[in-house]
């Protein structure tokens, strides 16, 4: 199939590349993001690829379905960034790699809580200056912190495993309570997971229900120094209500993959520029937070199956018209909603 991909970076033109030969696609890699003004280049292409930063709302649709495009697959498991009511009205066929490596997501999380915990990243910053205090690198150990993990998909569960090897008490919320999660943790309702919890870790997918999630009702039951690590996605947290809680110490550590405005300025390098984003530059100016791009998935493992897993979505439905991995709009799936 005719394939434009979009967002490509080196690491997916190698992956792609590397695992295209059984199928034989012709792929056309671009950098740009794809979105109203780049729509061009995705013109009369059977098949287009995008990732999670693109804009895929219901004019790029209509564009693309008008120019003989019959396929858009996502480079990721969410797909908070496709229009699916467009999608669905067009016939187009949506498709996603479900599971790529729940354990990528899972690890970065877990070296974000060691990290921020034993301020590895402000020791890292020192001894690279000469510098060889440790007069305000205190950390703390898990075994006497209690852990709350909202959200107990694939990537929650991973992190419930291996926090349970630290011996520390584990909270968890989710909608669908899961047998196998109770043998490590406890389920409670909201307000006792945001009260009783030291630590919460976020690992739901973004969706109405979930969006600005830490906010005004949980933020005012958590304990005072909360720590906080998000890497789902940006839009669980109302980000000036985050940074006003880190002002006045309510959160006490923030961890954080994923940024509410990433699209704009993730995945480049903008260091010679003017910073434009004042919630971003506030962020980045406190001691306590740590701030990734979006790269908790970057694992070897897991850019071989996202790349195994898009090229057979392609080659299925142009094979058979059906695709295994289809994205279907739910109730609970709302346009919009962007991580
Ligand atoms: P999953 O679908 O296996 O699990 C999500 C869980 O959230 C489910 O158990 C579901 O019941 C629960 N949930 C959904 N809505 C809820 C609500 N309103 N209240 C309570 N629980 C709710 O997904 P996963 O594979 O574990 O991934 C979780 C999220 O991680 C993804 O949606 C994605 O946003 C994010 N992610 C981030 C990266 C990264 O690189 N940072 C990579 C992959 C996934």
């Amino acid at each position: 199939m005719d394939i434009a991909v979009f967002s490509t970076k080196s690491y997916d033109r190698n992956a792609f590349e590397q695992y295209n030969a059984p199928f034989g696609h012709a792929l056309t890699f671009l950098e740009p993001r794809l979105g109203p003004e780049t729509l061009a280049l995705g013109r009369g292409y059977t098949g287009v690829c995008i990732f999670v930063n693109d804009d895929c709302n219901a004019a790029v649709i209509d564009d693309l379905v008008a120019h003989g495009t019959r396929i858009i697959a996502t480079r990721s498991a969410g797909y908070n960034q496709i229009d699916l009511a467009a999608a669905a009205r067009q016939g187009i066929m949506l498709a996603r790699v479900p599971a790529y490596s729940p354990h990528a997501v899972s690890e970065f999380t877990l070296a974000l809580i060691l990290t921020m915990g034993r301020k590895i990243h402000r020791a890292y910053n020192r001894t690279r200056e000469f510098n060889f205090e440790i007069g305000g690198l205190e950390g703390f150990e898990l075994r006497d912190k209690t852990v709350g993990v909202f959200g107990t998909g694939q990537i929650g569960r991973l992190v419930i495993k291996a926090l349970h090897g630290f011996g520390c008490p584990i909270l968890a919320y989710d909608r669908f309570p899961n047998a196998e999660v109770e043998q490590y943790a406890r389920y409670v309702d909201q307000p006792t997971f945001a009260r009783e919890s030291d630590i919460i870790t976020l690992h739901t997918p973004l969706t109405p229900q979930t969006q600005h999630l830490i906010s005004d009702k949980i933020l005012p039951l958590v304990k005072p120094g909360v720590f906080i690590i998000n890497t789902s996605r940006g839009a669980l947290l109302k980000t000036d209500k985050v940074i006003k809680c880190l002002k006045s110490g309510q959160i006490g550590m923030l961890a954080i993959d994923v940024f509410e405005e990433e699209a704009d300025y993730f995945y480049q390098d903008l260091s010679e520029q003017v910073p434009t984003n004042d919630e971003l530059v506030r962020l980045l100016s406190f001691p306590n937070v740590i701030l990734t791009s979006h790269m908790a998935f970057l694992t070897d493992h897991a850019l071989r199956n996202i790349a195994e897993t898009t090229l057979g979505n392609f080659a299925e439905f142009e094979q058979t018209g059906q695709c295994t991995n289809q994205v279907v709009a739910s109730v609970h799936d709302q346009p919009g909603a962007r991580g």
